[in-house]
């Protein structure tokens, strides 16, 4: 392979009826972008054909004209619907040959598993001539890589797991001699709950961030994302001076960076922290004790959770006064905090959090509207108790109470952090 100055040329052809048929989501070219980011590529174009051997044909001969690197997945499999080798050897003007390291590849996943290997596996190593195995450590299917013209075509299987597996092993290092090796571009991401992504924007432009640092936004609902980009020797350090710019700007809104979740940090913290929590949820429906169980280990920190939907069932386990129900209604302050204060007691655990309030779509009257929700949280001592309006639907609101749920306990645990230290 030759050396190439500018950023190569990047496309990715995903195949497969399920992908446009509204089965599934193509999910392997985002997988591929991601990586192909995180080590300096870009991708360029990409396109998704079903299993039709002439849009196939068409896509490939296409797309290898006028890039320099394509990536294909999917219709590596042993099926009839599985054409893509058979459609690439046309497209290029090889014949399809049995090839003796693909077949040998083929029957030793086979048989390091102690498998039979079926006949129509071996139909899985008719590769078009002149191409190169790319190796699959996960499944049956060889990969095989081709050049057209000034083109390196890569052929991935559709199993996401195996595509990215070769992507990583084997393409890879491959574009990487292509393109003589460029610095990977490293990416940090700040996660940021409570502020919309304009006023975020609006917090962090005109501030002077280290130079050759590049910021992006985006949006993954209700988080907003800061997306800090640098790229060669001292990455990392000018990413860490710009991340703690950033922290501050934003601060206390900032919950956690990367691959963190905001309920894996409350997790966390909470273990940290050495303390319990039970939960009596009503709109919220059980969602986030779900959050909190999500994650391994979760017996240490979360005690129960109840899901008091009823008046009832608010005065049978939560002792939630009559009175309050009464007065107040169940979608109230009060209610909040009495199921804050109930479910502690029933629990025994340190901290009490509940949730009450109004998901829609009916339900709503003018003074408290669908979206009207009580978060409380009560540690023996003091209780913590607000309304909020959260709009849009059903989900929407109850995913927002949810996250805001999750929220209090972590800005809780990091202000009792602070006030402990020196
Ligand atoms: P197999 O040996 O399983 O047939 P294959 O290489 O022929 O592998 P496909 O048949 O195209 O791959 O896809 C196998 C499975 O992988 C699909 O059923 C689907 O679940 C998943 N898959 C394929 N392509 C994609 C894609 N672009 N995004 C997400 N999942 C995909
Ligand atoms: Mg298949």
């Amino acid at each position: 392979m030759t050396c190439e100055t500018k950023p190569l040329e990047i496309a990715v052809l995903a195949t497969g009826d399920e992908l446009i048929n509204g089965e599934m989501a193509d999910t392997n070219t985002s997988r591929i972008a991601g990586i192909l980011g995180a080590n300096g590529f870009a991708l360029l174009e990409s396109r998704v054909v079903g299993d039709v051997e002439q849009e196939i044909e068409k896509a490939l001969k296409d797309l290898a004209e006028k890039r320099q690197v394509v990536i294909v997945t999917g219709g590596l499999g042993p099926t009839e619907d599985d054409l893509t080798a058979r459609v690439a050897a046309r497209a290029f003007g090889r014949r399809l040959a049995l090839n003796e390291k693909a077949l040998g590849q083929i029957r030793d996943f086979f048989a390091s598993r102690a498998m039979e290997m079926h006949a129509r596996n071996e139909k899985q190593a008719l590769l078009p001539q002149q191409s190169t195995i790319l190796g699959n450590r996960l499944g049956t299917a060889p990969g095989f890589s081709l050049r057209y013209k000034e083109c390196d075509l890569f052929f991935l299987p559709g199993v996401p797991k195996e595509m990215v597996d070769m992507l990583e092993q084997q393409v890879l290092p491959r574009l990487q001699l292509r393109s003589g090796g460029v610095m990977p571009l490293e990416e940090r991401i700040l996660k940021v709950f409570g502020l919309s992504e304009p006023r975020v924007e609006d917090l962090i432009n005109g501030q002077q961030l280290p130079e050759g640092v590049a910021l992006a936004f985006g949006v993954d609902f209700p988080f907003v994302h800061v997306k800090l980009r640098a790229r060669g020797e001292g990455a990392d350090q000018l990413l860490d001076q710009a991340e703690l710019q950033v922290r501050k700007l934003l601060a206390p809104y900032v919950f956690g960076r990367d691959r963190e979740t905001l309920a894996g940090n409350v997790a966390r913290m909470l273990t940290d922290a050495g303390l319990t929590i039970a939960l009596a949820e009503s709109c919220t429906g059980g969602l986030v004790s779900q959050m909190l169980t999500d994650l391994p280990g979760s017996s240490v920190y979360f005690e129960r959770g109840a899901v008091t939907y009823s008046n009832a069932a608010k005065q049978d386990w939560l002792q939630v006064p009559t009175g309050v129900l009464e007065t107040a209604g169940a979608v109230s302050e009060d209610c909040a905090k009495a199921m804050a204060r109930g479910i502690r007691d029933a629990a025994g655990s340190e901290l009490g959090l509940a949730i009450t309030g109004i998901a829609g779509p009916a339900g709503g009257t003018e003074q408290k509207p669908v979206g009207t929700v009580f978060l409380a949280l009560c540690d023996g001592r003091t209780d913590q108790v607000k309304g909020y309006r959260f709009s849009g639907d059903r989900e929407r609101v109850r995913h927002m109470a949810g996250c805001m749920a999750l929220e209090w306990i972590r800005r809780y645990l990091a202000s009792r952090l602070e006030s402990r230290q020196p």
